[in-house]
C-alpha cells in the first residue's frame, strides 16, 4: 500500500478535488489517503477561535458565514447528481451548525481544537462522497479513532499502529481508505492536532504504521526547490535528498515539509516522494537513505530568530557554566537552534521568544547579556562531512556582503548555517543560489 497526501491547495477547490480523486484512482493499487483541509479553512478556524476568545461572536459568526457560503458553493459545483449536492450541504450544514454552536459558551483551548478540526473533517467528507458519486469504493477513516498523542504530546506509534491495523483488519477489503491529516486525540482523549502544517506527519506516521512501501506529499510545486521560490527567482527541483538533508531544509524553513513528517519516514526506512498535484507527470523529489557524495543540495531559512549572547569571566576555564545556561533554557522548554562558543562568551539562537524576558532575566545572573531579534537562519544543506574539501568555503564566500552574526559548522556532516538580519535574507539566498546552484 502507499500513502497520498494532499495539502491544501491541492483540494482547494471543485477542480482540485476532482483531480485528487482522478490521481487516487488511477494507479489501481490499494492507497491510503490524508487529506488537508481546503486552503485558507483552517486560518479561517483559527479566526473564528480568536474572535471566541475575544468574546465576539459578532465576529466569529461572520467568518461563519461567510465559510458556509463557500463551501455550499464548492458542493454545487463538485458534484453532479441531486442527491449528493443535497446530501453533502445537509452534511455541511450540520458542521456549521456545530460551529455556530461554540459563540454560546464558555471558550478554551478544548473548544478550540475542536474547531480547528473542522477543516479536515469536511475536505474528507466531500471527496469521500465525490468518489462514491464517481462509483469508486472509498473507505472513510476518522484519524479521531487511531491517531493520538502521549503525555508530553508526541505521536504514540504504538497505539498508532496497534489501532491502525486493527481498523484496517476490520474494514472491507478496499482499495481507497482515505483519512484526515492533522487531527488527532490527546492522551486524555481529547481533540488535539499535530499543530499547524501538520498534515504531513499524519501521512508519515500512517505509512510507518501500515507500513507502507512510500510516503508521497502531493502539493502545489514540483519537489523540494534548491531555494526558496517564495523568494529567490530561478530556484530548480531537486530529484533525490537524503532523509538527514531533507530534516535540516524542513525544520530550517523549507515549508514544503513539515519539519517533523521525515522521522517516522526514517526510522520506518520508507521513502517519501514529493509530487505536484497541478503537473503529476513532473518527477518530483525521492527522499531515501541514499546519500550523493560531495554535493551540495539547496538552501532555506528561517525567520523569527532572536539571538541571545551571555559573556562571562566565570566561563574562562570553568566547568558546568554551559550547564547551567542550558538548564536556564530547559526551565522555560525553549529550544536553542544554534550555537556558538568562545573563551569568555556563549550565543545561541531561538525562535520561539514567548519566555525571552524570563531567560535573559535569569541568564543575566551569569553575566552580561545582549539580545539581536529579528533575526534569520540560512542554512546551507548537503553532504557538508569535515573532510569534503572547499565546501564551507564556498557557502562563506557567497556570503562575503552579508553581516554574519554567527556560523555553525559540523554540528551534523548535512549543514552550515549562518545567523543574519532578517533584512538581510533576500540578499543572501540569492547570492547562495548565484554561487551555489549556477
Ligand atoms: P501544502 O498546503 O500542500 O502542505 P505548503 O504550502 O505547506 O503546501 O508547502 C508548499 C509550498 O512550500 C510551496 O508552494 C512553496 O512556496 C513553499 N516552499 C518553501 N520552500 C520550498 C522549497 N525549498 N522547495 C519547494 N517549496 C518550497
Ligand atoms: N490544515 C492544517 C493547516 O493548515 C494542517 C495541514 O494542512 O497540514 O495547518
Ligand atoms: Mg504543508
Amino acid at each position: 500500500m502507499k500513502v497520498m497526501k494532499f495539502g491544501g491547495t491541492s483540494v482547494g477547490s471543485p477542480e482540485r478535488m476532482k483531480n485528487v480523486a482522478s490521481l487516487v484512482t488511477e494507479s489501481g493499487e490499494p492507497t491510503f489517503v490524508v487529506l488537508s483541509a481546503m486552503s485558507g479553512t483552517t486560518n479561517s478556524l483559527v479566526e473564528i477561535s480568536d474572535y471566541l476568545y475575544k468574546k465576539n461572536p459578532e465576529g466569529a459568526n461572520e467568518v461563519i458565514n461567510n465559510l458556509e457560503r463557500k463551501y455550499m458553493q464548492h458542493a454545487e459545483e463538485l458534484y453532479s447528481t441531486d442527491e449528493m449536492k443535497q446530501t453533502t450541504k445537509e452534511f455541511l450544514a450540520g458542521e456549521f451548525d456545530y460551529l455556530r454552536s461554540f459563540t454560546k459558551d464558555l471558550f478554551t483551548s478544548f473548544e478550540e481544537k475542536s474547531i480547528v478540526a473542522q477543516g479536515e473533517i469536511m475536505s474528507t467528507n466531500m471527496v469521500v462522497n465525490y468518489l462514491k458519486e464517481q462509483g469508486v469504493k472509498a473507505v472513510l477513516l476518522n484519524a479521531l479513532d487511531f491517531m493520538r498523542t502521549d503525555k508530553n504530546a508526541e505521536p504514540d506509534p504504538q497505539y498508532i499502529k496497534e489501532k491502525l491495523q486493527a481498523i484496517l483488519a476490520a474494514t472491507p477489503e478496499s482499495q481507497i481508505y482515505i483519512t484526515q491529516g492533522f487531527i488527532c486525540r490527546n492522551a486524555y482523549g481529547e481533540i488535539d492536532n499535530l499543530l499547524r502544517g501538520g498534515s504531513d506527519y499524519t501521512a508519515s506516521l500512517i505509512g510507518a504504521a501500515i507500513p507502507a512501501e512510500e510516503i508521497q506529499i502531493w502539493t502545489d510545486i514540483d519537489g523540494m526547490h534548491n531555494n526558496d521560490p517564495r523568494v529567490v527567482e530561478k530556484t530548480e527541483a531537486i530529484r533525490q535528498l537524503n532523509f538527514e538533508e531533507a530534516a535540516e531544509l524542513a525544520y530550517f524553513g523549507a515549508k514544503i515539509l513539515h519539519p517533523t513528517c521525515v522521522q517516522p519516514a526514517k526510522y520506518a526506512g520508507i521513502p517519501v516522494r514529493l509530487k505536484n498535484t497541478m503537473a503529476p507527470a513532473a518527477e518530483g523529489t525521492i527522499i531515501d537513505n541514499v546519500l550523493v557524495r560531495g554535493k551540495i543540495k539547496a538552501v532555506a531559512a528561517k525567520d523569527n530568530i532572536t539571538a541571545i549572547k551571555i559573556k562571562s569571566s566565570r566561563m574562562l576555564l570553568a566547568t558546568g557554566f554551559l550547564r547551567k545556561v542550558f538548564e536556564i533554557f530547559e526551565s522555560y522548554q525553549t529550544p536553542i537552534d544554534m550555537i556558538a562558543t568562545s573563551e569568555v562568551g556563549v550565543s545561541m539562537s531561538i525562535d520561539n521568544s514567548t519566555h525571552l524576558n524570563d531567560i535573559v532575566n535569569e541568564l543575566k545572573k551569569y553575566g552580561t547579556v545582549t539580545v539581536d531579534t529579528d533575526m534569520c537562519i540560512i542554512c546551507v544543506v548537503g553532504d557538508l562531512d569535515w573532510s569534503n574539501l572547499g565546501f564551507e568555503t564556498l557557502a562563506t564566500e557567497a556570503m562575503k556582503s552579508i553581516p554574519v552574526r554567527m556560523i555553525s559548522y559540523g554540528g551534523s556532516n548535512y549543514n552550515i548555517s549562518f545567523l543574519i538580519k532578517e533584512a538581510d535574507k533576500q540578499r543572501a539566498l540569492q547570492n547562495l543560489s548565484n554561487v551555489l546552484f549556477t
